[in-house]
């Protein structure tokens, strides 16, 4: 049986006298309130500056004043580009991304047709680990420094991803994705042999540098009582993991998960029952989740990872933000590779904003929140808020360094203002992977930009 550990919160460290200061000079933002209920909680520095010290950050402010503080430190000159804590993706899957932008479906035909196929590849080792290095490649350049990953429904494919994202420095959560019924007999697992290759994977993975790992059943509909009473007992063995699955995605789905859990009185209640909702849960999508299933996410501490881009690209729906606000249920960002349409946090915060504004009960979301979506909200999300997710002084220097290129829109429209939030904005509108320049995760370069 696998013992739990978890070094996943860190003390603040000192500075040590012997370790170098490095001060990076740009705009910098963050949001280390949420702004959502707090106006004041953007933090703006339009000439700003991190100061890094073995891998924390030493201090977030004014260039003056961080100067002031570490007179001896190296400073490198980043002016003209802007600074955002690393970017954190709470639901992508790692075996499709060689279907992104399958268009042209709704859920159960883009699975029948496109996911699943694709999916039971990965039973070939050497094109998981070539998938893996093009995940892993994906985020890192993307400036995404967090993410929690469906993993493949083979457990040495899900190994290849661990070992990507160590090799990477990623942080990254993830599991074998456990499944018993409905899908392709090759997809399927025994109850016996999901315990064992998890435990297996737990022990080998969970709590190693960055990584940990999550239980992961696909959704409900593929998970039989007694899979689903395994993810009950692998989270009883190992409190400190994730539990991630999808929920309320698709209307026929949730017809579906209706006849197959007749004694279940909606969706979520066939999760409570095997004790799998509470503060450590992201369910994926939540399109359509009625008021008593908020209302219990919201008593459970449970968190919506929210995807945009894949609910109206397979036309799932608009998620209903304002009733998760008001109901007081947590979410933050998805980008859902492959049904998603690419790896950019940014752009998956901006679907968000546009589909907003359009929505039944519409919301107009300010940069702030935004921003907040796609960095602190996700650290909530995955529990890692004491470690990443915005600049406080001593969190791990987890960090996306934006460089718009000369002659692009985005050169154009931060050339002309100074007003922190329209940068804010600007660069969630415009910032593409083109104008990424470098991705840090506890001060380690995982990715650099050509210049
Ligand atoms: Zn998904």
């Amino acid at each position: 049986m696998a013992t739990a550990t978890l070094p996943r919160t860190r003390t603040k460290k000192l500075t040590p006298h012997h370790e170098k200061v490095e001060i990076l000079r740009a705009a910098v933002f963050h949001t280390p309130r949420n702004p959502f209920s707090d106006a004041t909680a953007l933090a703006t520095f339009t000439d700003g500056a991190l100061a890094i010290c073995a891998g924390r950050i030493a201090a977030c402010g004014d260039y003056i004043a961080v100067r002031a503080q570490y007179p001896d430190a190296m400073v490198r000159d980043l002016r003209g580009g802007c600074i955002l804590p690393g970017l954190i993706d709470t639901h992508v899957h790692f075996p499709q991304l060689r279907i992104t932008g399958g268009l042209g479906h709704s859920l159960p035909d883009w699975l029948d047709m496109v996911a699943l196929p694709e999916e039971t590849r990965m039973a070939d080792p050497a094109r998981a680990r070539a998938v893996a290095r093009e995940f892993v490649h994906g985020l890192a350049s993307h400036g995404t420094t967090t993410a929690l990953v469906f993993g493949a429904h083979f457990a040495e494919a899900t190994a290849e991803l661990f070992e990507a994202a160590s090799r990477r420095g990623l942080r990254l959560i993830s599991g074998l994705v456990l499944s018993d019924r409905l899908l392709s007999p090759c997809l399927l697992q025994t109850t016996d042999a999901a315990w064992r290759d998890s435990t297996s994977l737990i022990e080998r993975y969970h709590g190693t540098g960055r990584l940990s790992y999550a239980v992961t059943p696909r959704f409900a509909a593929s998970a039989s009582e007694p899979m689903l009473e395994v993810c009950q007992t692998l989270l009883r063995e190992n409190p400190s993991l994730i539990f991630t699955t999808h929920i309320n995605e698709n209307l026929a789905e949730i017809e579906q998960v209706t006849l197959l859990f007749p004694q279940a009185s909606d969706y979520l209640a066939v999760y409570e029952k095997y004790d799998l909702i509470g503060r450590r849960s992201v369910l994926a999508h939540s399109v359509h989740t009625d008021a008593a299933q908020l209302a219990r996410l919201a008593a459970q501490n449970a968190c919506i990872a929210h995807c945009p881009c894949s609910n109206a690209a397979l036309g799932s729906g608009i998620f209903p933000m304002r009733r998760h606000l008001d109901s007081q249920v947590r979410f933050a960002l998805g980008t859902d590779i492959g049904a998603g349409t690419g790896f950019g946090l940014l752009k998956e915060a901006l679907q968000a904003y546009l589909l907003q504004r359009i929505a039944p009960e519409p919301i107009t979301l300010s940069a702030a929140q935004m921003l907040w979506l796609a960095t602190r909200a996700g650290a909530e999300a995955l529990s890692l808020e004491e470690e990443t997710g915005d600049f406080t002084v001593g969190k791990a220097a987890d960090l996306v360094y934006f460089r718009p290129s000369p002659g692009t829109t985005l050169h154009a429209v931060l050339a002309n203002t100074d007003e922190p939030e329209r940068i804010l904005a600007a660069l969630l509108t415009l910032a593409g992977p083109d104008s990424v320049g470098e991705v840090r995760v506890e001060g380690d370069t995982v990715f650099e930009g050509t210049p």
